[in-house]
């Protein structure tokens, strides 16, 4: 066979380039705990930054997370009776000047467009960066009925906010979000659908992201613009740090006035009707990485990872054509059980560094397959999560692979809420609560005032997270003024 020497270029380029990888260690969380972020995002090969400044690129292996997380969500969305529709990119400005509100939060963080088609623009366009304005001028044909109601319907799109500090997949000018609408006929039935969704992303974030949250009402310093109550879920990171992910807003009647939302009644008046918005965003990749991983890589649920199983066979020539037939194999057989598996044959990379690489990617399970393993009958299997190593025999290892699938999603959850349960801090004066702040959520008596949120935002940098609904009844002091005070809520810094 005659070597193309094309391809003998193209093999030694990769190895370099394999090897060159493997070299590049990834900062400690201990040492640098953004640096590890970013680390993290890059040697897992997930995203980069673009020629665009605060835009990122998200690549294959970060999309195809992206695409397990909206999969999912998409399935619970619909089993609740949302359909999917898709509106456009712009938005003309005035649309965004009929709420207040709305265009009082957004003007700050919108890209305008003033000229198109060489000439400029009668009325500029906004880049949406949030839809309510467009979707409800739409909506205001589409409903006319009390029998059109309740409208449920989501979108999966991009916006843009303007952003100067930026960081992957946590801010940036650019991103993938999904974003729901709805259109209900009362103001209990419209409060019902607000909390209803923001439960569908509580059990999201803990079934399928392994992440516990705090589920509750935000203050109205942090509440959306244009809405009457904002409601939301928060995970804390690893360094302790409050991650908001995900929204869910009770919009009342301020957008239906503003953009005329009207039905028809059964007695034939016309009203203004009530509705919601509610969405999550790719943050949730980062909120991922920070709620997982550790000094070695990545580390992914296995029901948000594109390759639940990786096999690695080992050998050389004829040993290894018998290692590669019982890895297809194997493969097989977790396929047919729903397993993402992923054979790696690659010729030009020695086990080592592709054990190294999946392990940088957070792959929950290694499968390592080589000629004495054959001889014994069984596989080698490395859990990511624990670094645990144990043999299987072939028979039923698809099963017993599906099985330890399961104890390292229901493990990522316990680790996680044991790390946060370990960094809930009570506090009872001012003093307290900033000593305590650093690494944790503070859960500190607040009295219900604008001053004294804005005073420890400024001088802590921590806000207020959410009032928790599972706030227990307790009078107490806040830690700022010594008001009167009847439930903790939790103080956090966040991402
Ligand atoms: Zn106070």
């Amino acid at each position: 066979m005659v070597q193309n020497p094309h391809n003998e270029q193209r093999r030694i380029m990769k190895d370099n380039k394999a090897s060159a990888g493997a070299e590049k260690a990834i900062t400690s969380r201990a040492q640098d705990y953004s640096q590890w972020y970013l680390d993290i995002v890059e040697q897992a090969d997930m995203a980069e930054h673009s020629p665009v400044r605060g835009c990122m690129v998200i690549k294959p292996y970060g999309y195809a997370i992206w695409e397990l997380i909206q999969k999912d969500l998409d399935a619970r969305f619909k089993a609740h009776g949302v359909q999917n529709a898709y509106f456009p990119l712009f938005i003309p400005e005035s649309f965004l000047k009929r709420e207040a509100k709305h265009v009082e939060g957004f003007a700050p963080e919108v890209a305008v467009v003033t000229h198109a088609g060489g000439e400029k623009l009668d009325e500029p366009l906004v880049i949406r960066p949030t839809s309510e304005t467009i979707i409800y001028e739409v909506y205001s044909k589409w409903v006319q009925s009390y029998r059109d109601l309740p409208l449920l319907i989501n979108q999966w799109a991009n916006v843009v906010r303007w952003e100067l500090r930026t960081r992957l997949f946590l801010r940036t000018t650019e991103f993938l979000w999904q974003e729901g609408h709805t259109v209900h006929a009362t103001e209990q039935e419209a409060e019902e659908c607000a909390e209803e969704f923001l439960d569908v992303y509580r059990v999201f974030a803990e079934e399928s992201m392994a992440t516990p949250v705090f589920a509750g009402l935000k203050s109205d310093a942090e509440r959306f613009a244009g809405a009457v109550r904002t409601y939301c879920i928060e995970a804390m990171m690893q360094d302790g740090k409050a991650l908001q992910a995900g929204t869910s807003h009770m919009l009342g009647q301020n957008f239906a006035k503003s953009f005329n939302v009207k039905f028809q009644d059964e007695n034939g008046t016309e009203q203004y009707a009530w509705q919601t918005s509610w969405g999550v965003s790719t943050r949730l990749i980062g909120g991922l990485i920070m709620t997982h991983s550790d000094d070695k890589g990545l580390v992914l649920p296995p029901k948000l990872a594109p390759y639940q199983v990786v096999i690695v066979p080992i050998g050389k020539d004829e040993e290894l054509e018998n290692v590669m037939a019982k890895a297809e194999e194997i493969a097989a057989a977790l396929v047919e059980q729903g397993v993402r598996v992923k054979i790696d044959k690659r010729d030009y990379m020695r086990p080592g560094p592709k054990f190294f690489e999946w392990e940088k990617k957070g792959v929950p399970v290694r499968i390592e397959l080589g000629p004495k393993d054959l001889a014994a009958g069984q596989a080698t299997i490395a859990r990511r999560d624990t670094s645990e190593k144990q043999t299987a025999s072939y028979e039923g290892i698809e099963d017993a692979i599906k099985d330890i699938l399961e104890q390292i999603q229901t493990n990522l959850y316990d680790r996680a809420l044991e790390h946060r349960n370990a960094h809930m801090v009570k506090v009872d004066n001012y003093d307290e609560f900033k000593s305590k702040l650093e690494g944790n959520f503070v859960l500190a008596h607040w009295c219900g005032g604008a001053e004294c949120e804005a005073k420890v935002k400024e001088e802590t940098k921590a806000t207020i997270r959410c009032i928790p609904f599972d706030q227990a009844s307790e009078n107490g002091n806040c830690v700022i003024c010594g008001k009167q005070s009847k439930g903790r809520v939790i103080f956090a810094r966040s991402y």
